[in-house]
């Protein structure tokens, strides 16, 4: 199965929005990208040309500015953020919508949507979703950044660490307690403005996606008006449980992707590079390892798709989705691997594609739930046969 097929899973819109967004991509991102890298930042300008483009909304409600389009818009956007080779790019102008304004538009307010989401879309106001801190991401119910109640306002005290667009976004989401005896239950969302006085933040030095902000944010007595609470009190574990399906989709196909992209580029350096006074895809064992990773290729790319259809169908696929994102970054991880090797030296290099890739690819088992935690919900579900069933939630 080709990634631009259409018919099965793609439409001609589909294919439509693909090579309009590629075009866009080329013209707007690719010349840049290198030195956003070395700047560890994006420019605003970007995602401003993103949202005039109307591509944070593609998934989003028409009445805000978006297009009502299916999940399948939210594949291609990843798999044609994968052809950028830029993790950190993909992470930064991804979070924005697929972490910040999903929760927006599924659990605010009317106003909350004019102030947030609105703009969000239009790329003028950018957001970030925080939830893990210095003292562990991978226990989300033990979270201790509290917002306690004090008249029509929370006082938020505590810290937050490696949040993608931590430095550089307008507004944030933040997971907090608001009953810091409880656990799951005591867990609430709230909208924070970023000039909010007592908020500080600092941007982190990381071995890939460099050229995402990744921040450290700290709260020093800050007051958020009652108003900017996101949904209910106390059902923010539940909001979180409920998106989660759809970013380990994403991370799980956004690894398929970078697989898939690193063995494009490997085959055509392969086609040039001459070792023996022969091509390297002469070579019997060079040619096997291309026929075993394009089938491992294949066969995840068609998981990942078979899950998105039934999540697009109404589904809530916890287990598969587990493991859509243990595999797909275990692959991604296991291909770059490979693919650089086929370089020689030159995958070592910097002005060559791989070193970028195989930095970049070691994030994907540890970002939005580690591949420990994939299986530990895999095998409760196996073993105990625990259910995760889609939260309901009370509006
Ligand atoms: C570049 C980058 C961007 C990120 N962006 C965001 C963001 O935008 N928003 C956000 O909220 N977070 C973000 N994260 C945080 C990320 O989600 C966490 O790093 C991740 O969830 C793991 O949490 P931790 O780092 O605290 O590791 P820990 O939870 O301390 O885990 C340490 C190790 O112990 C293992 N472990 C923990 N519990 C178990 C268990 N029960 N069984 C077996 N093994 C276990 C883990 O798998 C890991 O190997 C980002 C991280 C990075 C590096």
């Amino acid at each position: 199965m080709n990634n631009s097929s259409t018919g099965y899973y793609f439409s001609e819109e589909h294919d439509l929005f693909r090579q309009t967004f590629r075009d866009f991509l080329e013209k707007e991102v690719k010349p840049n990208v290198n030195q956003w890298e070395k700047d560890g930042f994006l420019p605003r300008e970007i995602y401003h040309k993103f949202g005039e483009m109307g591509f944070f909304g593609m998934t989003l409600p028409e009445a805000y500015g978006g297009m009502d389009g299916d999940v399948w818009y939210n594949v291609i956007f990843d798999e044609e953020l994968a052809r950028m080779n830029s993790g950190g790019f993909s992470a930064s102008i991804g979070a924005h919508p697929l972490l910040a304004l999903t929760h927006l538009s599924a659990e605010g307010t009317e106003e909350q949507k004019q102030k947030y989401l609105v703009p969000g879309i239009l790329g003028e106001k950018i957001g970030c979703l925080a939830i893990t801190e210095p003292g562990g991401g991978s226990d989300v119910q033990g979270i201790t950044t509290s917002a306690i109640r004090d008249g029509d306002h929370y006082i938020v005290n505590g810290s937050k660490t490696f949040i993608t667009n931590g430095v550089l976004s307008d507004f944030l989401i933040v997971v907090v307690k608001t009953d810091p005896s409880a656990k799951a239950k005591g867990i609430s969302l709230l909208i924070i403005d970023r000039e909010s006085k007592g908020l500080s933040a600092t941007m982190l030095d990381k071995l890939g996606w460099r050229a995402s902000d990744t921040g450290e944010i700290a709260f020093d007595d800050v007051r958020v008006p009652v108003e900017n609470l996101l949904g209910g009190e106390g059902q923010g574990f539940l909001y979180i449980m409920q998106h989660f399906v759809t970013e380990r989709l994403s991370l799980g196909s956004g690894g398929v992707a970078a697989a898939s992209y690193a063995l494009e580029v490997t085959l055509k350096y392969m086609n040039e590079r001459e070792a023996f006074g022969r091509k390297i895809n002469k070579f019997q064992v060079l040619r096997h390892r291309v026929a075993q990773m394009a089938s491992e290729i294949e066969m995840n790319r068609a998981f990942v798709y078979s899950l998105y259809r039934r999540y697009n169908d109404g589904d809530y696929p916890v287990k598969e989705a587990s493991m859509c994102k243990l595999l797909g970054t275990q692959l991604a991880d296991k291909v770059i691997t490979e693919c650089l090797q086929m370089f020689g030296g030159y995958g070592f290099m910097e002005d060559y594609p791989l070193a970028r890739m195989f930095r970049d690819a070691r994030l994907g088992q540890i970002g939005g739930g580690t591949s420990e935690i994939m299986c530990e919900i895999i095998s409760k579900m196996m073993i105990e046969g625990q259910e995760y069933k889609e939260p309901v939630i009370q509006h």
